[in-house]
C-alpha cells in the first residue's frame, strides 16, 4: 500500500531537497524552493536553518503551503544557510519523526541532512549499526548516514561524511550542512536521483549566494541561475572558501533515471541539459511515428501527458484537445474517507469535457501504466462522454519491474505490464488499440540513436529489470525498519 494508503496506480515521486548558501533569508528562500518541488512529495516539509551561532528548525506534516505558508514560521529561522526537504514516503511511515531534514548533535558538532533516494542496503548496514549499539529514531534508511557518520573514526566532519557515503549504495542525492563545512552536496555514483547547482546574483561578495536542489523550477522561483548539474558520484562542498569538488568514487559512467524525463520532473525542468518539456514533446512525437492511427483528436491525461500529446498532434497533424480537465483542488483527504468516495477519487480528479469527445475517434496520451486500473477508469469516462473509438498511447515503455531507487511502485505482481500481455492490456483497460513507445524511440527522443548506442547513459531498470546499482537488502531479504 503506498503511504496515501491508496493503491499505488502510478509511480509516485520521491522528495525533493533544497539547500542555500551564503544569503540573508535562507529559510524563506527555502520554503520557496520546497514550494516549487511540490509535485516531489507530498506528505511533509521541513527545514533546518544555520545563523553562525544555533541550528533552528521546524517540520510538519502536509504541504509546503501548509507547514511554512505563515511568514512567522520562517523568520523563527533564521541564519544565511538552510537545507529543506518534501517528503514522499517510500520507506517508513507518515510520523513527524520520519520528516526531513534530519539534525544531529555530535561531539564535533552539529549536521542537517536532507536526503532524496533509497539506499539499497540501508537495513544490511542498519542491522550493523544496531550491534554497535546505535539507536535509531526514524524508520528512514536516511538516519543511516546520520549514523555511519557519528561511528566513523575519521577526525573530520568531511572525512567522516565520505567514510560513510562510501559504505552506502543506492540512488540518492544528499544536502548536509554543517558550521565548519557549510553546505555540502552529493549525488550518488551513477547520478541516478538528480542535483543541481544554482547561483543566485548580488551575493558574489563573501561567496554567497550558492544553491543545491532537485530541479532547476526551484532556482528560477527563487531568481537563481542555474550553474551545472552536480556529476554522478561528485561532492560539492560550500563555504566562504568557495566552492570544492571532491570525487571520491571517480568516473562510473552516469545512469540518471529516465523516468525523471518521463514523468516525475515539473515540464519546466531542465535536467542534465535536457528541457523536460521539450523531450517528453519528442517522445510524443516518437509515439505518433511508431504507432500512427486514424483520429479526430489528441487528448492528453492531465497533467504529465500534456507535452506529449501536443508532441504527438504535432507530428501526426491531428488537433490537440483539452478532452480531459483535471481538478487541481481535490485533497487527499477526500479521497480517503469510504470506499464509495474513494472509489470516485478518478472523477474528483478529472472529468470529461464532453463537447470535446462525443462523437470522436480519440487518441489518449499517458506516461505510463502500472495496475491499470487509473487507466480503465479514465477510458471508460472518456467513453461514457461520447467517444467513439479510444486509442491508449503511452510514453514509456511497459512498467514490469518495480523500482528499488526511491520510486514508489506496486510489487511486481500487481504490474499490469508484468502480468498481461499487450493484447490482455487493451482488453482489460477498454481501448481499441494500446501502444507503448519503444525503447529506441525513447531513447531517440533523449538525443541517442537507439538504446544500445555507446554506453547507456539512464537506469531504465523499471521497464528491462537491469537494476545498475546491487540490490544488498532485497538479495539478503532485510526490510528497513526490521
Ligand atoms: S527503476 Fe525506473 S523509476 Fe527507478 S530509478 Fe530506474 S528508471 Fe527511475
Amino acid at each position: 500500500m503506498s503511504p496515501q494508503s491508496e493503491p499505488l496506480n502510478r509511480p509516485y515521486e520521491e522528495c525533493g531537497v533544497f539547500g542555500v548558501w551564503g544569503v540573508p533569508n535562507a529559510s524563506a528562500l527555502t520554503a520557496l524552493g520546497l514550494h516549487s518541488l511540490q509535485h516531489r512529495g507530498q506528505e511533509a516539509a521541513g527545514i533546518i536553518s544555520y545563523d553562525n551561532q544555533r541550528f533552528h528548525q521546524h517540520k510538519g506534516l502536509g504541504l509546503v503551503g501548509d507547514v511554512f505558508g505563515d511568514s512567522r514560521v520562517t523568520a523563527a529561522l533564521p541564519g544565511s544557510m538552510a537545507i529543506g526537504h518534501n517528503r514522499y514516503a517510500t520507506t517508513g511511515g507518515t510520523h513527524v519523526r520520519n520528516v526531513q531534514p534530519f539534525y544531529a548533535d555530535y561531539a564535533f558538532g552539529g549536521l542537517g541532512v536532507a536526503h532524496n533516494g533509497n539506499l539499497t542496503n540501508a537495513a544490511t548496514l542498519k542491522k550493523a549499526l544496531v550491534k554497535r549499539g546505535c539507536i535509531f529514531h526514524s524508520s528512514t534508511d536516511t538516519e543511516v548516514f546520520i549514523h555511519l557518520i557519528a561511528v566513523s573514526l575519521y577526525s573530520t566532519v568531511l572525512d567522516r561524511f565520505i567514510d560513510a557515503v562510501k559504505q552506502v549504495k543506492g540512488a540518492y542525492s544528499l544536502i548536509t550542512m554543517t558550521p565548519d563545512d557549510g553546505l555540502i552536496g552529493m549525488r550518488d555514483p551513477l547520478g541516478v536521483r538528480p542535483l543541481v547547482l544554482g547561483r543566485i546574483p548580488g551575493y558574489e561578495e563573501g561567496n554567497g549566494g550558492w544553491v543545491l536542489t532537485s530541479e532547476t523550477c526551484a532556482l528560477d522561483i527563487i531568481g537563481a541561475d542555474y550553474v551545472r548539474d552536480i556529476e554522478p558520484g561528485e561532492i560539492v562542498v560550500i563555504n566562504e572558501n568557495g566552492i570544492r569538488s571532491l570525487r571520491p568514487f571517480g568516473d562510473q559512467g552516469g545512469r540518471f533515471c529516465v523516468f525523471e524525463y518521463i514523468y516525475f520532473a515539473r515540464p519546466d525542468s531542465v535536467l542534465e541539459g535536457q528541457a523536460v518539456y521539450e523531450t517528453r514533446k519528442r517522445i510524443g512525437a516518437e509515439l505518433a511515428r511508431e504507432s500512427a492511427v486514424d483520429a479526430d483528436v489528441i487528448v492528453p491525461v492531465p497533467d504529465s501527458g500534456v507535452p506529449s500529446a501536443i508532441g504527438y498532434a504535432e507530428e501526426s497533424g491531428i488537433p490537440f484537445e483539452l478532452g480531459i480537465i483535471r481538478n487541481h483542488y481535490v485533497g487527499r483527504t477526500f479521497i480517503e474517507p469510504t470506499d464509495q468516495i474513494r472509489n470516485l477519487g478518478v472523477k474528483m480528479k478529472h472529468s470529461a469535457n464532453r463537447p470535446v469527445l462525443a462523437g470522436k475517434r480519440v487518441v489518449l496520451v499517458d506516461d505510463s501504466i502500472v495496475r491499470g486500473t487509473t487507466s480503465r477508469k479514465i477510458v471508460d469516462m472518456v467513453r461514457a462522454a461520447g467517444a467513439t473509438e479510444v486509442h491508449m498511447r503511452i510514453t514509456s515503455p511497459p512498467t514490469r519491474h518495480p523500482c528499488f531507487y526511491g520510486i514508489d511502485t506496486p510489487e511486481e505482481n500487481k504490474l499490469m505490464a508484468a502480468t498481461h500481455t499487450l493484447e490482455q492490456m487493451a482488453e482489460a483497460i477498454g481501448v481499441d488499440s494500446l501502444a507503448f513507445v519503444s525503447f529506441d524511440g525513447l531513447y531517440r527522443a533523449l538525443g541517442h540513436e537507439n538504446r544500445a548506442e555507446g554506453s547507456r547513459r539512464y537506469c531504465d531498470a523499471c521497464f528491462t529489470g537491469d537494476y545498475p546499482i546491487s540490490l544488498v537488502d532485497k538479495e539478503g531479504n532485510l526490510v528497513v525498519g526490521e
